[in-house]
Parts: C-alpha cells; sequence; structure tokens
C-alpha cells in the first residue's frame, strides 16, 4: 500500500488521510511556520508523518494535539523538537492514561494477530504536550496567516481543542465530529456534547467556513456538522428528560434514546457517561 499524501482541500491547508481509523492529519502552512495538527498513534507512524510533513514545507513546525486519545497523540515523539500544543486537560488525561489506554491497544492487537504491529506501541515513547492552553481562543500566528486553537467546552471529552482557519473557511474538528461512524462516546459529556457544538458553529472564527475536517473520516460540509449538531442536542434532551423522569440506569436510557440513528452501543456508552459525570459533579457539589 502505498504512503497517503496531504491533500491539499484549501490554498495551504492540506489533509492527510490513514488507513488506521480513517485518521485525518491536518497541516496548515504559513510563510513562516507549518501548523500540524494530531501526530497519529505511534513513534514509527509518527516519523512516517513528520517525513510527509517536510516533503510539503522545509519551515519550522508547531503541533496540536486535538485532544489525549492515542490515535491522536501518541506520535509526538516524532516531533519533539516542535512546540506541542494541547489543552492543558489533554496534557493531564494523557499522563494519567497513557499506559492504560497503550496496554488495551496491545492487547486487542495481539488478540487479532497483530504482534508486529503491537510491538511498535510497546516501542513508542508518549510525549506529553507542553505548550498548554486554558483560554477558548488561542492564536497560533504562522507568518502571514493565523489558525486559532478554540475550547467550546466539554464534549468528545473535557479537553478538546478545534483549530480554525478562518483565511479559508475551513475548521478542524479532532473527534468532536466524526463521519463514517458515530461519535465516539467513551469518555464524552453527553449532556454538553451538542451545546459545545453549537457555541463553536457560532464562534466568529468559525461562522462562514465551508470545510469541516473530522477526526476519522471524509472532510463535510456545514450540513453535516449541523446534523450532527442535532443528533447530539436531541441525544441531550433525551437524556435529561428521562433523568428528569427518575431513570437512573443505563438500560432505560438507553431504551430512551432510541431512534435518534445512533447504534446501541453508542447509546450505551452516553448512557454510562451521562451517569458516571451526573454523579461526580453530584459529589463536587456535595463536597463543596
Ligand atoms: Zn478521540
Amino acid at each position: 500500500m502505498s504512503a497517503p499524501h496531504f491533500r491539499e482541500i484549501a490554498p495551504g491547508t492540506s489533509v492527510r488521510r490513514h488507513s488506521e481509523l480513517e485518521l485525518n492529519i491536518g497541516l496548515v502552512v504559513g510563510s513562516e511556520r507549518a501548523l500540524v495538527i494530531d501526530t497519529r498513534s505511534t513513534t514509527a507512524r509518527g516519523e512516517d508523518l513528520a517525513a510527509a510533513v517536510r516533503q510539503v514545507t522545509p519551515l519550522e513546525q508547531v503541533v496540536v494535539n486535538t485532544h489525549a486519545h492515542y490515535d491522536h497523540c501518541f506520535g509526538n515523539a516524532a516531533f519533539r523538537d516542535s512546540q506541542i500544543y494541547a489543552h492543558v486537560l489533554a496534557a493531564e488525561s494523557l499522563q494519567r492514561t497513557a499506559e492504560h489506554q497503550r496496554s488495551q491497544v496491545v492487547e486487542h492487537l495481539r488478540r487479532t494477530d497483530r504482534p508486529e504491529l503491537a510491538q511498535t506501541y510497546l516501542d513508542t515513547e508518549v510525549v506529553l504536550p507542553f505548550y498548554l492552553v486554558e483560554d477558548t481562543v488561542t492564536p497560533i500566528d504562522l507568518g502571514d496567516r493565523t489558525a486559532y486553537l478554540l475550547f467550546g467546552g466539554r464534549a468528545h471529552t473535557d479537553h478538546d481543542l478545534v483549530v480554525a482557519v478562518p483565511d479559508v473557511g475551513v475548521v478542524f474538528f479532532g473527534d468532536l465530529i466524526e463521519q463514517g461512524a458515530d461519535p465516539a462516546m467513551d469518555d464524552s459529556f453527553p449532556l454538553e456534547w451538542g451545546a459545545t457544538l453549537t457555541t463553536l458553529l457560532e464562534h466568529p472564527h468559525v461562522s462562514g467556513a465551508t470545510s469541516f475536517v473530522p477526526g476519522h473520516g471524509e472532510v463535510v460540509d456545514l450540513a453535516f456538522v449541523q446534523a450532527q449538531q442535532g443528533v447530539l442536542s436531541a441525544l441531550a434532551a433525551e437524556l435529561e428528560g428521562a433523568l428528569a423522569a427518575g431513570v437512573s440506569d443505563v438500560d432505560g436510557l438507553v431504551a430512551k434514546t432510541r431512534g435518534l440513528g445512533l447504534q446501541d452501543a453508542t447509546l450505551r456508552d452516553a448512557a454510562v457517561r451521562t451517569l458516571e459525570t451526573r454523579a461526580r459533579d453530584a459529589g463536587v457539589d456535595a463536597a463543596r
């Protein structure tokens, strides 16, 4: 299989799509620096990515991890000479969960008879991002153009960054948007995800954009993003309604949220996360 190329979707703005999980990596090239969006899932894959970036531009690179899931940031070691940005909670999450994420992937690959690939995960050094973002808007100066890291609230995780490139109307959405599969709920905040998307779609650096790059799958248009925002908002409303009606178990919440076009496994993850988050938030309130 030949290595994928960066495909330009707007001037100086490219996407490289990978066979693993249909993962998208973004590249935004300015006159002085280039921004690489996510780093793939192992050091070896990160090195392959870094070589592909160098074929596009010799400029200094700045990197952002959209979030702390392994498929987006375990390639960081290949970019350790660059400034690696992430949300402050992404760095905390990666530090806390990296070994668990690694062991889960390794176990899965061994179980599915891919020991060589499993070894590349064991050979991977997890490098934490160290330019940590807490603001809702962080400009990244690329010379003649600026990209913006946006934090819109809790959604796919509690630390998702979106990258807006307003001069060409492109937004890299990380896993806040997913094409070809349901949004992944296992670390998510189902009651907040839809509202976070609404906030981001109304943001001045996003409104007017025409190309939206999901973390996985095909580049999509505004109508697709709005449809996913609608489903996630409807899911939140159904969950809120069920909780208000006294439903307090996973099966009950799944039964109340069918009919939105999401798979049962997705609804189950959403229900588990809703109950977990509610219990944790209640615990925090009680401790105040
Ligand atoms: Zn993810």
